[in-house]
């Protein structure tokens, strides 16, 4: 079958849309998308919440998917001349995170950004590998790792002096957060999930123009734009309880197609119905923004670390 349009041969057949686009196509559709999203998400941030966006930050790991939403974000930076700033977490895994901040600089010197990275040795004083040594998790790494990044990422954006911050997060990494929310039953989290539709004292705005793109499309993207981006896999990866969910989706989708665009949009409309308190609480430790009314999870988890 050829692209509907153009009538030469196909890179992509969408199963959960019907389309088959040739490669100019496929592009056409996948930068609206993604620019569309980014665009209305920035519009619903400055309506909510009364703000001019002249920075923007962007998680970049190396990997595809920020490597292509920093791509996505240059288009929409030149319309509005907003300014990019690259923010790397170091995790400090051994063979595998120093390769994907390679990927992260070159990327930023292509696009002409400039690159701040911050580690957890910075932040606690020791690696993840350490960490995992003198503390090992009852879970999966990935719990605490979850925690040092995220802990990581709001503290860079903050001394960057974004307004919000990009994330590349694809439409499968979007519906099994979903899924996983739902399954836990946790609502609450399930609507303060990003993109953030409001600026929260503390806390820099996330937002995800990829969330409606497959991962397989963010992959053909990169592929067919020839981007320099890294391949490898966290050694931990195989231990995420994240991977449950990568294969009951997977599975949903080949016999469902459209599934994750349905948790999605179902995720949308309990948002619009669930009322949030009009502040997130701030930790009374560190100020940093809090779950509930005590201490944030990472002053729970990680205060005897920093000194
Ligand atoms: S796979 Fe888990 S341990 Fe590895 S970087 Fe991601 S969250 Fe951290």
């Amino acid at each position: 079958m050829a692209c509907k349009k153009c009538s030469i041969d196909p890179v992509i057949s969408r199963r959960y849309s019907g389309e088959v686009l040739c490669e100019r196509c496929f592009f056409k559709s996948f930068e609206k998308n993604a620019i569309k999203e980014l665009r209305s998400q920035i519009n619903v941030l400055i309506k909510n919440s009364d703000i001019q966006i002249k920075r923007i930050g962007i998680g970049l790991s190396g990997g595809k998917d920020s490597t292509v939403a920093l791509k996505i974000l240059d288009y929409y930076s030149k319309e509005r001349d907003i300014e990019i700033v690259g923010l790397s977490v170091d995790e400090g895994i051994e063979d595998y995170r120093s390769d994907s901040l390679e990927c992260a600089r070159k990327s930023c010197e292509s696009f002409n950004v400039p690159l701040r990275i911050f580690s957890y040795k910075e932040l606690i004083g020791m690696t993840l590998g350490e960490l995992l040594i003198s503390n090992p998790p009852d879970a999966s790494p990935c719990s605490p790792c979850g925690i040092l990044r995220r802990r990581s990422l709001n503290q860079m954006a903050k001394n960057a002096d974004v307004d919000c911050m990009v994330l590349g997060h694809n439409l499968d990494d979007f519906s099994q957060t979903v899924l996983m929310n739902h399954s836990r039953g946790d609502i609450s989290r399930l609507s303060r999930m990003a993109p953030h539709r409001s600026v929260q004292k503390g806390f820099i705005p996330r937002l995800l123009p990829l969330r409606r793109l497959p991962e397989q499309e963010v992959y053909l993207y990169a592929l067919l734009n020839n981007m320099d981006f890294h391949e490898g896999t966290c050694p931990y990866a195989g231990k995420a309880q994240r991977n449950l969910f990568r294969k009951l989706l997977m599975d949903l989708e080949q016999k469902q197609p459209g599934t994750r665009h349905s948790l999605l949009s179902g995720m949308e409309k309990i948002r619009e119905n669930v009322e949030l308190p009009s502040e997130i609480s701030s930790c009374p430790s560190c100020g940093e923004p809090s779950g509930g009314s005590g201490p944030c999870v990472f002053c729970r988890e990680f205060s005897s670390f920093v000194a």
